[in-house]
């Protein structure tokens, strides 16, 4: 026991020795679930600083055999906050029931290795499969390349791994086929639908050549060949233009090769967009997640990869072109084969639901526009009509409701198209060319892919009142859009994941934030039961190898008149002695009008974004870098998380305002409806505070890569020092040395 002021603890955590350091509000804290330890008393224990210092028994003998191995055959010393996190891992994993642990691991941790180890010894263990799941491709590439590779013979027997993704990342080799053998007279064919060009066909030869020569294995991100966004859409396919039965490339097929070996593998690596359009749709690409132990990397980004994933958008001028196109295309078919063909039926079928749609349609633009001007019911922000509480007007249901028929009815006669074409094809009819028949499929494909997400809306906005979502609409060139996005994706994430996996570990750089893990533990729905959980600090220096200054523009806040330029003029000041730097800000309007005041001789050596691809700008700005010149990225928040750029790379990250979510955010307004939090400032210190502190420490994260980094971070948004929340937003970040400036002190901002 440990008195501590007025409070007391008695925390033991296996064999490991357990020192308090010391205790203050808004502390950082090193915790472990009360259910892995023996007894946690303290009014506030998030509130503890303790560390957590594992001693050489406390993983257990297996696991140091296997971790010393692998540390002797690379050279390295062991980490302490790699220890820890292995050992944790494998505790949570050996649990009777509640096999779930959220892992905070500081940048320099090690975590692959700490939870690739534990977590494959485990699955061999009760006889499971480790599927890690991350959301970029190059944290795939580098397990698969890395640290997988390392331990594949350390493990005996050796473990065997693979890669699995969407069928969107591999190519189609019957499409790059069907490009390269395309006429050159026509440049559309039947449907209207755009023919290769003579750029299309050779580089389908140069991709086919490649494939057959096994210069390639047909996964797209290895492809070194460049190609525009039109010849890879062309080159790829998806569920509905793929016809593997008759497909004569089946066998050979990139996809279904890697697809054939999941059973094979005994760990597994995907992507979150994959593990959620399978588990959604209910495809069994990957096995029973009761039958996985899952490890979820980057996991701070999966929130917004299932918004991103579940939400959907219509708009009324695209449904009527829907309609039309799909009108034209079984007219346009049956004038083109023979008079034996079965589709009157079908053709019946589909104009019967394409006239019943048309009125629909008018009929919901009109009345979109009689809510928008009435508004009752409505909040109107932003040019956004959004439903309180995502509640749909009485006056749309019918309407709704007769068009959600009319879609899924064109969807069942596109389906039943595709499989009589598929038929023909494989009974080798003659009621219509291959030609016809070919491009019949990929149009059915694409009309089909288009009904089902209108389909999807309908139901969507048609469940108002049983299913929590954001719902609202907004003027778009002769109609409106209308959207729908869930607000509890953390129940969606328990319906299919959480409740079913046998085990499972959540980690990142970055998932503490302003009330410790309950953030995370809200947005994910990781609450019944409580996850067990344990935050690692960064091995780091942040103290002596970071310059951290809070830099007071004269603005209480950066959204107010005049602080761009300000802005504008100070950046090129802060910059002047650094090769390289990234710039980020929260809203496209700020990153705009500030880039658009800066000097033009700085601004020469800026990338901003919008102006290339993500990818390009990092290999753009990467050689200037190797070429010894300077270059600054200016981008949003896809570069807040997940950009590596280490020592060099960036010596600066500027961070133009704290990122707290957009108020009139029609997602947030209802969730904060939803959640009963308003939108005064309970919900605002519930859910938008450490919703900031965790993306302001994401931007942080940016700077220190390797423990030889060094550099500067300056925040241009001085309520991080002067508000009275700016503890709560500094509580999360790193041990770092903060000044404040104001800009009239410029002579002592750091150069
Ligand atoms: S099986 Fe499907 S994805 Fe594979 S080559 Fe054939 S059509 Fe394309």
């Amino acid at each position: 026991m440990t008195p501590l002021g007025d409070s007391t603890i008695c925390l033991a955590f296996g064999t490991a020795s357990v020192s308090v350091v010391s205790s203050k509000p808004g502390g950082r804290a090193t915790t472990c679930h009360p259910k892995l330890s023996t007894k946690v008393i303290h009014k506030n224990w998030k509130d503890l600083v303790i560390n957590v210092m594992p001693t050489a028994t406390d993983l257990s003998p297996d696991t140091k055999l296997l971790y010393e191995t692998w540390l002797s055959k690379q050279g390295y010393a062991p980490r302490s906050g790699q220890e820890e996190m292995m050992s944790f891992i494998a505790r949570v994993l050996r649990q009777e029931t509640n096999r779930i642990g959220v892992v905070e691991a500081g940048t320099g941790t090690g975590k692959t290795i700490a939870y690739c180890i534990p977590a494959i010894q485990e699955a061999r263990r009760v006889n499971k499969k480790v599927v890690i799941v991350t959301s970029t491709v190059v944290l795939q590439r580098q397990l698969l390349g890395g640290e997988l590779q390392q331990l594949a013979d350390i493990f005996s027997p050796s473990i065997r791994f693979g890669i699995v993704k969407g069928r969107g990342r591999y190519a189609c080799l019957h499409k790059i086929s069907k490009q390269e053998r395309a006429s050159s007279n026509q440049t559309v064919d039947l449907f209207g639908e755009e023919l290769p060009s003579v750029a299309d066909r050779r580089a389908a030869s140069k991709l086919s050549n490649l494939f057959y020569s096994q210069g390639w294995d047909g996964d797209m991100d290895e492809l070194d060949v460049s190609l525009n966004n039109r010849q890879t859409a062309a080159f790829t396919t998806d569920s509905k233009g793929c016809h593997r039965q008759t497909c004569e490339f089946a066998k050979e097929c990139p996809y279904y090769r890697v697809r054939d070996q999941i059973s094979e593998f005994d760990v597994v690596v995907t992507n979150y967009h994959l593990l959620l359009a399978a588990g959604l749709a209910g495809v069994e690409l990957l096995p029973e997640p009761s039958e996985c132990i899952y490890i979820f990397d980057e996991v701070h980004k999966l929130p917004e990869i299932v918004m991103g994933t579940t939400s959907r958008r219509v708009n009324t001028p695209g449904l009527m072109n829907l309609v039309d196109a799909s009108e034209t295309f079984i007219n346009r078919l049956i004038s083109s084969v023979q008079p034996d063909h079965p589709l009157d039926q079908v053709q019946h079928d589909l104009l019967e639901q394409v006239s019943k749609a048309r009125p629909n349609i008018d009929m919901l633009a009109e009345q979109l526009s009689a809510l928008a001007i009435a508004g009752d019911g409505i909040d109107q922000a932003d040019s956004k009509n959004r439903f309180v509480m995502g509640m749909v007007a009485d006056s749309l249901r019918r309407i709704l409701e007769a068009l959600g028929i009319s879609f899924s009815g064109m969807y069942a006669a596109l389906d039943q198209i595709r499989g009589k074409l598929l038929k023909a094809a494989q009974d080798k009819e003659t009621w219509l060319s291959p030609k016809i028949l070919e491009a019949a499929r990929m149009k059915a494909g694409q009309l089909q892919g288009e009904t089902e997400t209108a389909t999807a809306l309908f139901e969507a906005w048609n469940m108002s009142g049983q299913e929590a979502a954001a719902r609202w609409f907004e003027a778009v060139p002769d109609g409106w859009e209308l959207q729908n996005a869930p607000v509890e994706v953390g129940k969606i994430l328990n319906d299919f994941m959480w409740s079913k996996a046998y085990g499972l570990i959540c980690t990142s750089a970055s998932i503490y934030s302003s009330n410790g893990f309950d953030h995370f533990k809200q947005t994910t729905g990781l609450l019944n039961p409580e996850p067990h959980v344990l935050r690692i600090d960064s091995p780091f220096d942040f103290r002596n190898q970071v310059e951290f200054q809070i830099i007071d523009l004269g603005f209480k806040n950066p959204n107010d008149d005049g602080f761009d330029s300000e802005a504008a003029k100070l950046i090129p000041r802060l910059l002047k002695n650094n090769q390289s730097g990234l710039v980020i800000f929260t809203s496209w309007r700020a990153l705009e009008a500030t880039y658009a005041q800066l000097p033009e001789s700085f601004s020469s050596d800026c990338l901003k974004q919008g102006d290339y691809s993500t990818q390009q700008t990092l290999v753009k700005h990467r050689a200037a870098i190797d070429e010894g010149q300077r270059s600054f990225i200016f981008g949003l928040d896809s570069y807040r998380e997940g950009v590596d750029l280490p020592g060099d790379y960036c010596q600066h990250v500027i961070i133009m305002k704290i990122p707290f979510p957009v108020p009139s955010d029609p997602v947030l307004k209802t969730k904060k409806e939803t959640l009963g939090l308003g939108g005064g400032s309970d919900g605002w210190r519930q859910y938008d505070l450490p919703e900031a502190a965790m993306k302001l420490f994401q931007g942080c994260g940016r700077l220190m890569r390797n423990e030889t980094d060094s550099g500067t971070i300056s925040v241009l948004d001085s309520r991080l020092h002067t508000k009275s929340y700016a503890k709560a937003l500094q509580t999360p970040l790193p041990d770092f040395d903060m000044k404040f400036y104001q800009l009239r002190d410029q002579t002592q901002v750091s150069h």
